[in-house]
């Protein structure tokens, strides 16, 4: 499959993942862009609500209807419920019905985002929710000489910075200091040609995963800061 699917899978599987316990029951995914991601989060039979999140209201009101129920998915009902709420808001801000997610997913979102709002971002996520998992997925600058004509820019016209390995190993680290109750792991999507195995995966991933022992401290004053667009509940058996 094409490399962003390939993103879709590697984080679904992650949530499935058998060493998570209890295993992951709500979920939230900072920059769903077209929502691609909800069929995927759909395929994990133990995730019982997705809160999926842009700031771009826009692109929400075309594809939110993505989070919506299939006919397929009245003919095969699951056997946990699932409600998808879609909301239009900014990872710099903490809305109150972000707290308790067990999952956080950021797929290609932290390039796209000023320094200054990745800062907030770390506080939203790290400091606010406190998930027992976080992901993210980042191009790998270090994979660009494969990339013709890509040298000395970017991938794509908005994103602000682009990391090499070394780059996002020392942002996660950086958390670290930051959040000691997390430990993080640093893998990759998209292998590279034969030949080329030291310029590393073409997309880089970070899976943070708390520290078992670790007892969450939940903001207490926190309200609804964004805007509801859709709100499914899902057949079930
Ligand atoms: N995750 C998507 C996927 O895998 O299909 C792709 C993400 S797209 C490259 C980046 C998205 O981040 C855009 O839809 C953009 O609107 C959103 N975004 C940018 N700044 C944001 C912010 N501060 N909070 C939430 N979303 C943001």
């Amino acid at each position: 499959p094409p490399l962003y699917r390939q993103r879709y899978e590697v984080v679904r599987e992650i949530l499935k993942d058998k060493r998570w316990s209890p295993p992951p029951a709500k979920v939230v995914e900072f920059g769903c862009a077209e929502l691609a991601m909800c069929s995927y989060f759909k395929q994990v039979p133990h995730i019982k609500e997705v809160i999926m999140v842009d700031i771009d209201a826009d692109i929400l009101d075309y594809y939110a209807c993505r989070a919506g129920p299939l006919t397929s998915d009245y003919l095969n009902p699951r056997d946990n419920p699932l409600r998808v709420e879609v909301l239009c808001g900014s990872v710099a801000d903490c809305d109150v019905r972000l707290l308790g997610a067990n999952a956080v997913v950021c797929i290609e979102l932290i390039e796209h985002l000023e320094m200054e709002i990745v800062g907030k971002l770390e506080s939203t996520i790290f400091g606010f929710i406190q998930p027992e998992i976080a992901i993210f997925t980042t191009p790998n600058s270090d994979f660009n000489v494969l990339l013709k004509g890509m040298q000395g820019k970017f991938r794509h016209f908005d994103h602000k910075f682009e990391w090499s390995r070394q780059e996002f190993s020392d942002w996660t680290q950086k958390i670290l200091a930051q959040y000691p109750f997390y430990q993080v792991e640093i893998s990759g999507v998209g292998s590279p040609p034969k030949g080329s195995e030291d310029v590393g995966y073409c997309s880089q991933l970070a899976v943070f995963i708390r520290n078992h022992d670790y007892v969450p401290t939940l903001s207490e004053d926190a309200s609804e800061l964004y805007t509801t667009f859709r709100k499914y509940d899902h057949p079930v058996k």
